[in-house]
């Protein structure tokens, strides 16, 4: 695979940026996919300028809403058009499994457009009944203006979905800024939205790493930025919009704590629970990352367990019958290494797995699947978030202290819930203090739920109806009658 990905500012495509550029590799095999050019201040700011033109040209302003809907409808098309193509370029790029690109994220790319194109038409305003006399008051819901969405590695197209379609749909215009480890496929749904029609301005495209991503949230031109990322990232976000307030949605880290009661059906916990916590070689935000499991079954579910890590098949993306992929990079390897050599200094036990998989594999960035046992509320590891295929099992004794625990941590992305106890169920859902709760089932999205973290793990909600509030401003206005 050989991609020049472009800079994409006002309509226009630029070969080079004034940062410079950097490679981008496949993390199976260390393969280099392609150079990619780094925006620097020039191109930061023609952006930002194209953006804010964007907003009050004719054809995008006036746009009636039964067109906008249409152009979204007409980017989902697309990306079903080029779904194949999409799918092997993100697995190279990123490299997640064949079968989850294939099946799960460029689909649900789709589907985001699709769900949002249907909200186009149904963004209405209200009139309120006021007491004083002679005055008639209504409101709109307007675009906020120029946003910068920025996006994780993780998963890359389908992140860069939930913040374009709401933002389209809402008549912004946008400057998207992918991670610099996973700049591909958002390169071509740039593309994409060019051959849809989106008119010059509308979207611009800039690669580049956290400097690309400062210039944006400091720059006076940007009315509203939508990150994905750290929590550390976060933080340095709000502080950098503070200048002109700009508005911002944060989607952060997680440490989802997942408790299998005494009453749970076990195997259904252990299917639910390899997915919840290796799915995407858990790299993903909402993965179950400590398990908290009743002391009288907790042997029964690391053997069923580790039975089924045993029959995980570590191996590229690419190849079909690979089950659990690389992580990111090197950089990501040696910090989840790190986190396991520390959990085991700690007094964690290393039931299978537990470091770097050597062989075929030691060319890419592999990690073997590893299930962690003897670990205990407060360890490192079950407090920081570990972003790899990693399963930390706590035996727990009191129910009464599960909540406590489960809210012990700084961060409240999701957690997870397996019982057959209904009353158990929603106690725990009453109590836990995370954005997504989930009873007996791993962490899945529709772009009709609300997502989004309490505590550290963000601000706002991505998806839903609560989509369309953090893409517009509500105007109220008064007439006297
Ligand atoms: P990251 O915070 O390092 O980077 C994310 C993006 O921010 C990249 O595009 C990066 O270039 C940019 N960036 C870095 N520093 C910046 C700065 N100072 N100002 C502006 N932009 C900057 O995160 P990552 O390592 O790419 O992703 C992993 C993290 O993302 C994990 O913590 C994970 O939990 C989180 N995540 C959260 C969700 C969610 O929905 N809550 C979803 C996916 C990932």
């Amino acid at each position: 695979m050989d991609v020049r990905p472009q800079l994409y500012v006002g309509g226009e495509w630029l070969t080079s940026g004034s940062g410079g550029e950097f490679k981008t590799t496949d993390p199976a095999t260390g393969e280099v996919l392609g150079v990619v050019p780094e925006a620097g201040r020039a191109e930061v700011d023609t952006a930002v300028e194209a953006a804010r033109a964007a907003l009050d040209d004719p054809a995008w302003r006036d746009m009636p809403p039964s067109d906008r809907a249409k152009l979204l409808w007409r980017i989902a098309e697309l990306i079903d058009e080029y779904a194949d193509e999409l799918a092997e370029m993100e697995t190279r790029d990123q490299g997640q499994l064949i079968g989850v690109a294939r099946g799960i994220n460029v689909p649900g790319t789709a589907e985001q457009f699709r769900y949002f194109a249907g909200w186009v038409t149904k963004i209405e305003g209200t009139t309120a009944p006021l007491s004083i006399p002679g005055t008639f008051h209504y409101t709109l819901r307007e675009p906020v203006g120029v946003c910068a969405l920025i996006t994780p590695w993780n998963f890359p197209l389908m992140i860069a979905a939930f913040k374009l379609a709401p933002a389209l749909a809402c008549g912004n215009s946008v400057i998207i800024k992918p991670a610099e480890q996973t700049p591909l496929t958002t390169y071509r749904l740039a593309q994409i939205c060019e051959q849809a029609g989106v008119p010059a301005g509308v979207v611009n495209f800039l690669t580049g790493g956290p400097e690309v991503g400062r210039m944006l949230t400091n720059h006076p031109g940007v009315d509203k930025v939508s990150f994905t990322g750290s929590t550390s990232v976060g933080r340095e976000i709000i502080a950098a919009s503070a200048g002109n307030l700009k508005r911002v949605t944060l989607e952060l880290g997680g440490k989802a704590p997942s408790i299998v009661t005494y009453d749970a059906d076990i195997d259904a916990a252990v299917g639910g629970n390899l997915v919840g916590s290796f799915f995407n070689s858990g790299q993903v935000c909402a993965a179950y990352s400590r398990l908290y499991v009743d002391r009288r079954r907790v042997d029964e579910f690391v053997t069923k367990v580790s039975a089924g890590v045993g029959e995980m098949r570590l191996g590229p993306g690419i190849e079909p019958e690979s089950t659990l992929g690389p992580v990111v990079s090197e950089h990501e390897l040696q910090r989840i290494d790190g986190l396991v050599r520390n959990a085991v200094t700690d007094g964690a036990e290393v039931v299978t797995g537990g470091g770097r998989a050597g062989g075929a594999l030691s060319g890419g960035n592999f990690f073997e699947p590893t299930v962690l046992t003897n670990v205990t509320h407060g360890m490192e590891i079950a407090t920081k978030e570990i972003f790899g295929p990693v399963m930390p099992v706590i035996a727990y004794d009191d129910p009464e202290e599960l909540a406590s625990h489960a809210n012990d941590t700084e961060y409240g992305l999701a957690a997870s819930v397996w019982t057959k106890d209904l009353a158990t169920a929603h106690r725990m859902a009453a109590q836990i203090k995370a954005g997504s709760v989930y009873v007996n089932l791993p962490p899945i999205l529709d772009p009709a739920a609300a997502w989004g973290g309490y505590k550290a793990s963000g601000w706002g909600k991505e998806m839903g109806h609560y989509a369309i509030d953090a893409y517009t401003q509500v105007k109220a206005v008064w007439v006297g009658v």
